[in-house]
């Protein structure tokens, strides 16, 4: 069963608390993971709103992991912090400052995890579709990114920077990860950080519409069914 948040949870779960701190260190991304973000980042892909599936998809993995662990019984299920915790995703949307925010209590990355997963392309389906752009002259304009899911990057169709937060259910320590999906990422230790990932997507200013309420709503609607934990858009059940 899964526990429903209450307001103050939500209110905790929403506030802006982290704040990064510490020594701040740069990395650079693999050489396939910059030449695909150079593609996703200048793709006309007008189904861009497929980056809301692959952020929805990973956030609803994580809360699974986490479950997973959790159930297990297992020594890893032992070292799990703050196990009584509501699963569920928040997406809160602030116009205003053109920023998208999508949030999961699941199970979150350590620092090594969040260079590991979001600085490598380790997943199969960006892998077949870097062959595939090296064997085909495909431009980033046709459908090609919505095919092949290109999974977290797909974030930079829309993105002028990512923000992510995150902190590792095994850890009490937590990440600030951040780049502009150019050369370079940025990880940094951070307070506030609540378990899980919350991932503060910075809009370009031509995508500036997934800041809009409605508008994320009609998009969320489309996915939300197939979603297995509960889904908040600016604190309503969606
Ligand atoms: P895939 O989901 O197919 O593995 P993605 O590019 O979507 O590929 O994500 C890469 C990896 O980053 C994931 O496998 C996961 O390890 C990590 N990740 C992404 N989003 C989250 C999240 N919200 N919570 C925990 N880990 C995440
Ligand atoms: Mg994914």
């Amino acid at each position: 069963t899964v526990k429903e948040a209450s307001k103050e949870e939500y209110h905790s779960i929403i506030s802006n608390k982290e704040k990064a701190t510490g020594e701040s260190t740069k990395h650079e991304f693999q050489a396939e993971t910059r030449m695909l973000l150079d593609i996703v980042a200048k793709s006309l892909y007008s189904e861009k709103e497929v980056f809301i599936r692959e952020l929805i998809s990973n956030a609803s993995d994580a809360l699974e992991k986490f479950r997973y662990i959790n159930v297990s019984g297992s020594e890893e299920a032992k070292s799990l912090q703050d196990v009584d915790r509501s699963l569920e995703i928040h997406i809160s949307t602030d116009k205003q400052n053109r920023l998208l925010i999508i949030q999961d209590t699941g199970i979150g990355m350590t620092k090594e995890e969040l260079t590991a997963n979001l600085g490598v392309i380790a997943k199969s389906g960006s892998k077949a579709f870097i062959e595939q752009i090296n064997s085909k002259e495909v431009s980033g304009d046709n459908n090609i990114i919505g095919q092949f899911g290109v999974g977290f990057y797909s974030a930079f169709m829309v993105a002028d920077k990512l923000e992510v937060y995150s902190k590792s259910s095994k850890e009490t320590q937590g990440y600030k990860w951040s780049s502009d999906g150019t050369g370079t990422y940025e990880i940094q230790p951070a307070e506030g950080v609540q378990y899980g990932t919350k991932i503060i997507i910075h809009l370009k200013n031509d995508c500036r519409e997934f800041s809009d309420e409605e508008t994320l709503k009609s998009i969320i609607t489309k996915y939300s069914n197939f979603v297995g934990c509960p889904l908040f858009l600016n604190g309503k059940k969606a």
